[in-house]
């Protein structure tokens, strides 16, 4: 799971965040309040946002992550390993996307 804001104040740009939490209120005791200041990467312009700005969404690279992890395996077993490598891989791969899409649905849902 990634978080972001949508829209940067000065060049409207998505603004990926650096900031790790399971919900809003998790990211408001990180900042101690609603406000928080952010440097956006596209434009270098500091501005104060609200953790209710902040959105959530799936990190894509735990899909590749299990399509790697099978190809690996596969290296080790020949054609055989491959296929069940390839199983293997896509099943981690696959179950770690269903629980990021429930923490993301879990975060955006979060007040
Ligand atoms: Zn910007």
């Amino acid at each position: 799971m990634k978080l972001y804001l949508e829209h940067c104040k000065i060049c409207n740009n998505k603004i990926p965040l650096d900031v790790k939490g399971f919900t809003k209120s998790e990211l408001r005791a990180a900042f101690s309040g609603d406000a928080f200041y952010c440097t956006c990467p596209t434009c270098n312009n500091r501005n104060i946002y609200d953790v209710n700005n902040v959105l959530a969404e799936t990190d894509s690279s735990s899909a590749p992550g299990g399509a790697v992890l099978g190809g690996v395996v596969g290296l080790l077993g020949g054609p055989l390993g491959a296929i069940i490598g390839a199983i293997i891989g896509g099943s981690i791969g696959g179950a770690s996307d269903g629980e990021d899409i429930r923490r993301v649905k879990t975060f955006n849902e979060s007040f």
